[in-house]
């Protein structure tokens, strides 16, 4: 296996070892990206194609995990276009949730009764060839200043039903230390904010970024989560495992938020490795998200179906612990719901499973005698109702007085 040595010859190891040289050293142009891997026409086109759209950076460090000779490389698909991008397919939107009329100020998304997303930054290391909100990575809208934070968080400070920040961006570890903990000190000096959230591919594209510096920082903050974004094994190296060991051993829990594209990760196979090895390292697969319909990303959306394949062979085969929740953010701004394979065959009796089977529905408690389910190997088993169906809480009337 070629080491970064190889591909970035008179690098030292403390130039490699600091996100700011990786941050300034990203490869921009096809020139660039041809020192390491071996680019193909598709490629090639979808660098000039679009050039005028989109950003395109790569750290050396993401850079150096791609396969030289293999356009199917998952850390290519992820970071390098191809032609396909430059276009729109039909029912690709430039806001692809609905966020923009749920932005009541420049640095807020307020889309749920008792959670918002702060946009902290438009800038990342690695721009993602997927990224649902590339209106905002792609510069178009310009930068989040001073004024723009503080106007964000003094609507945070005004709206007490906010109790989950989510800090997002853009990658809020694009910012100093001193920038994130300004941000991090004004959301966490709001009485009602219970709980603050860092949305982060640092640990994928920029491990070096998750410093002991600023796990330190991180856990400050608590209770504060880093949700992190790896999507293929391949990203999953020892210096990727250090960052979030140090963030987990530190006290600051690490979700993994993992989209599912197209001929990148859209196996069973593959995402059980990775959550498997995600689990390892203590972070927890979160969601496996549907790919969002923006612009320039259809060739990387797969099927509905082929998601919920895949939880079908994760369910019950492996630790529930590895089996993350399909969602599908509903354009236009419906938020996320979820989506499962059915396993509830159907109400009836313990006799006989219903004729129908899939046409499953729950009715009123008690209003059938128990359901039928298939389990995950696809054998049928009833479950029959309990004798009583009033489930209200006497004790809630004193514990909530
Ligand atoms: C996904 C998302 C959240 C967080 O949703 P959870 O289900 O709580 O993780 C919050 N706000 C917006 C706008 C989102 O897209």
């Amino acid at each position: 296996m070629a080491t970064w040595r190889d591909r970035f010859p008179g690098v030292t190891p403390a130039e490699w070892g600091d996100w700011r040289w990786q941050h300034r050293h990203a490869l921009r142009t096809a020139e660039e990206l041809a020192r390491v891997v071996d680019l193909g026409a598709d490629e090639r086109r979808g660098i000039a194609a679009t050039a005028a759209v989109f950003r395109l950076a790569v750290t050396p460090y993401y850079a150096s995990l791609m396969d030289r000779g293999h356009p199917f490389c998952p850390v290519r698909m992820q970071s390098i276009p191809v032609a396909a991008e430059a276009r729109s397919a039909p029912g690709d939107l430039r806001d692809p949730l609905g966020e923009d009329r749920h932005r009541p100020v420049r640095a807020v998304v307020h889309k749920y009764p008792d959670r918002v997303l702060f946009l902290a930054s438009d800038h990342c290391a690695v721009y993602c060839r997927h990224c649902t909100r590339r209106r905002i990575t792609g510069g178009e809208e310009g930068a989040f200043e001073r004024e723009a934070l503080e106007e964000g968080i003094a609507y945070v400070r005004a709206h007490r039903e906010v109790r989950d920040v989510l800090v997002s961006g853009g990658d809020p570890l694009s910012l100093s230390d001193e920038r994130l903990e300004w941000i991090l000190d004004g959301l966490r000096t709001v009485p009602h904010v219970q709980i603050l959230r860092v949305a982060t591919r640092a640990p994928v594209t920029c491990p070096m970024r998750v410093t002991d510096a600023l796990a330190a920082l991180l856990r400050r903050f608590a209770p504060l989560f880093v949700v992190t974004h790896f999507n293929h094994p391949k990203e999953c190296t020892a210096e990727a495992r250090e960052a979030c060991e140090r963030l987990v051993d530190r006290g600051v829990p690490v979700e993994n938020q993992t989209v599912l594209l197209r001929r990148v990760n859209s196996s069973a196979r593959t995402l059980a490795d990775l959550n498997h090895r995600l689990l390892a390292w203590r972070v927890r697969p979160y969601y496996l998200h549907q790919g969002d319909l923006a612009e320039g990303t259809a060739h990387l959306r797969t099927p509905l179906a082929a998601g919920v394949r895949i939880l079908e062979a994760l369910r019950g085969h492996t630790s529930g612990l590895a089996v993350p929740h399909l969602a599908v953010d509903l354009p236009g701004g419906g938020g996320k719901v979820t989506v499962q394979p059915g396993y509830l065959v159907g109400p009836g009796g313990p006799d006989a499973p219903p004729a129908a089977a899939g046409t499953a529905s729950v009715g009123e408690p008690g209003s059938a005698a128990g359901h039928w389910f298939r389990s995950y190997r696809g054998e049928l088993f009833f479950v029959p109702e309990p004798p009583e169906a009033d489930c209200s809480c006497p004790y809630d009337e004193v514990f909530y007085a």
